[in-house]
């Protein structure tokens, strides 16, 4: 019976639950469940290793446990209620920090307490440097998301230094390894440092490029976390390490394909060169646009065959999910085929524009990604785009010197007509005017996503 309710049992429970929750983040129909199943797993593990610990433990160390889970449930649980969805892509880069932060304090703490050991203590420098990395180029993506640092600031030969000071910091850590140095001061050396190398490896890059960052900052996360767990032996911490690891790790070379990025490139500090956002805005306009009317926009759609809705980063910011969805529904109904196309960094985080129309009912199946949508546009009669402006900026095929040249976009240019739903003629996250919004083909229709929906519903309702 005491077999049955040992911490090895709850380990391999938690174990197989992050296993089951991240198969099922794979889908949005199953994504929600998934996320619950894993952080039921991981309060499993948490609590099993408070009461089943067999080892001695003071009893003011419990009470300070108790202190630090209370205060970090009411912030946490607090700020995700509170969250406002276009905050989203923000918190995640301040929880994934937060990861980073506990890692590198665990090897801040123990390294004392394996002085001589040394497959110890090179498993804690790792933990140190990669968590204080991920911490703070965490913090400084963080910055970025919510626009306190949008400009990418570059120091001079940026890239030379960066590299110097990334192979001083693991020439020092293996110093400290192979000599079984035991000094405090090293240890805070190397700690600094790898928070320096985290603030100036992410400072620079601009445009387009966070996506990658962040998912490798991601990876980072959960190979500090690794880390941890072979230090203490601790199999539910390992496998959780490793998990959140190896899928950062997928999702940087994802991130890396929909970027057109060689990972080399990423990690060595050669991205986000080109023309950074601020001198690319200040292009010459390209001509004249074409404005339209919500009830002109109705018109075109309501006899169209087929109509591809091209959801970016607004969507988010006007909360327009559920009325896109009623408009989607009205034109089906209508006998309009109707599919969305979605980029993979539409939006600030992977994944961002199906967590958003996850919230409706949204048929999944009528999510296409841009790989399958693309060749589909030529027979499309009618394009809507909805706050989306990188994603569709044909600059990424035509001009070398935009920030976003070899990305792939959706060809909505291909389409018979587009329209196009923003603002105002303000640029998109790389900071860079689109030359589609010049085209002949193409429609500014402009105002707040959610109340130009509104009235396209409103219109087609009454034809
Ligand atoms: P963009 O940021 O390129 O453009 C969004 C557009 O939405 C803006 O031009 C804005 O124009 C418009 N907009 C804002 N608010 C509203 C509103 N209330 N109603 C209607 N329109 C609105 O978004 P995309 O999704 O096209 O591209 C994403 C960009 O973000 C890419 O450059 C990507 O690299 C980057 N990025 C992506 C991440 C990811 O992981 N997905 C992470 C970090 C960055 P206006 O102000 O005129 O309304």
């Amino acid at each position: 019976m005491e077999y049955l309710f040992s911490l090895e049992i709850i380990y391999l429970i938690a174990s197989v639950t992050y296993i089951m929750g991240l198969k099922m983040l794979g889908h949005p129909e199953t994504a929600r469940k998934g996320n619950l199943i894993a952080a039921f797993g991981m309060g499993l593990a948490i609590f099993g290793t408070i009461f089943l610990y067999k080892g001695e433990v003071a009893s003011l160390i419990y009470i300070l446990i108790a202190i630090a889970i209370a205060i970090g449930t009411i912030i946490g649980w607090g700020v995700a209620k509170k969250v406002d969805m276009t905050k989203m892509p923000e918190l995640v880069s301040l929880f994934n920090g937060m990861g980073g932060a506990s890692a590198a304090l665990i090897g801040l703490i123990e390294f004392s307490h394996y002085t001589g050991d040394q497959i110890s203590i090179f498993t804690i420098l790792a933990g140190v440097i990669i968590g204080s990395i991920s911490f703070s180029g965490s913090m400084i993506a963080w910055g970025k998301l919510n626009g306190t640092l949008n400009k990418p600031i570059r120091l001079p030969a940026y890239n030379i230094l960066n590299n110097v000071i990334l192979v001083a910091i693991l020439a020092f850590a293996t110093f400290i390894v192979l000599t079984g140095a035991d000094s405090q001061l090293f240890l805070y050396l190397l700690f600094f440092a790898a928070l320096a190398y985290g603030v100036l490896f992410v400072m620079p890059i601009g445009g387009a490029d966070m996506p990658v960052v962040i998912s490798l900052l991601n990876s980072f996360t959960g190979l500090a976390a690794a880390f941890g767990g072979f230090l203490y032996g601790n199999m539910v911490m390992l496998t959780g390490g490793i998990l959140v690891g190896s899928a950062g790790t997928i999702l940087t070379f994802a991130m890396c394909d929909a970027m057109n990025r060689p990972l080399a490139s990423v990690i060595f500090g050669a991205f986000g060169e080109g023309t950074t956002g601020s001198d690319a805005s200040k292009q010459t306009s390209q001509g004249s646009i074409k404005k339209t009317t919500p009830s002109d926009a109705a018109i075109l759609m309501n006899y169209a065959n087929q109509v591809i809705i091209v959801p970016g980063y607004g969507l988010a910011v006007a909360q327009a999910q559920h009325v896109i969805h009623e408009l989607e529904v009205l034109l089906e109904k209508k006998g309009v085929k109707v599919k969305y196309a979605i980029h993979p960094v539409a939006g600030r985080m992977p994944g961002h524009m199906n967590v958003l129309l996850a919230e409706t009912n949204v048929d999944y199946d009528k999510l296409i990604e841009m790989d399958d949508i693309n060749s589909e546009f030529q027979n499309t009669d009618a394009v809507l785009v909805v706050g989306a402006n990188d994603v569709v900026n044909p600059a990424a095929h035509n001009d070398p010197a935009s920030p976003i040249y070899g990305m792939p976009i959706l060809e909505v240019v291909n389409a018979k007509s587009i329209i196009i739903n923003k603002r105002s003629m303000n640029p998109g996250y790389a900071g860079i005017e689109n030359e589609l919004f010049f085209n002949q083909k193409t429609s500014m229709l402009f105002g707040d996503a959610k109340d130009v929906l509104t009235k396209l519903v409103q219109e087609l309702k009454n034809m």
